[in-house]
């Protein structure tokens, strides 16, 4: 089976812009940004969705909480504000099939969440 795109990014197989990595996460820069500051943050387990978190994996959603607090104050944009997004399945318009968390900031977001 073709191994999923962020697997190949973990790897280094796939350029990215990393702004945080560790042992069991990576966080870089989206290839397409829907705001200034746009970042994908990722365990480096292979999960394809929400739907498919483990009891076993839950303190890696849980550390992915922790990583966005710290890059959110790295970044300067704690104060400001910012927001998580996680997009499951068809509806959702998920297209990369490896759990992901948008962190979006850097201009007004609007109140609306959805399209
Ligand atoms: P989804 O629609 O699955 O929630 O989000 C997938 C995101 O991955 C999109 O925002 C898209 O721009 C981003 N993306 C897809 N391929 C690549 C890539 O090769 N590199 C980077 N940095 N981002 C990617
Ligand atoms: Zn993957």
């Amino acid at each position: 089976m073709e191994e999923c795109i962020f697997c190949k990014i973990i790897k280094g197989e796939i350029p990215s812009e990393k702004v945080y990595e560790d042992e069991e996460i990576l966080a870089f820069k989206d290839i397409n940004p829907a705001a200034p500051i746009h970042i994908l943050v990722i365990p480096k387990k292979h999960i394809a969705t929400l739907l498919d978190v483990s009891k076993e994996d839950n303190y890696l959603i849980a550390k992915i909480y922790e990583v966005i607090n710290q890059i959110a104050k790295d970044l300067g944009i704690a104060k400001d504000g910012f927001r998580v997004i996680t997009n499951c399945g068809k509806d959702a318009g998920q297209e990369v099939m490896h759990i992901h968390f948008h962190l979006l900031a850097g201009r007004k977001l609007g109140a609306k969440i959805v399209g």
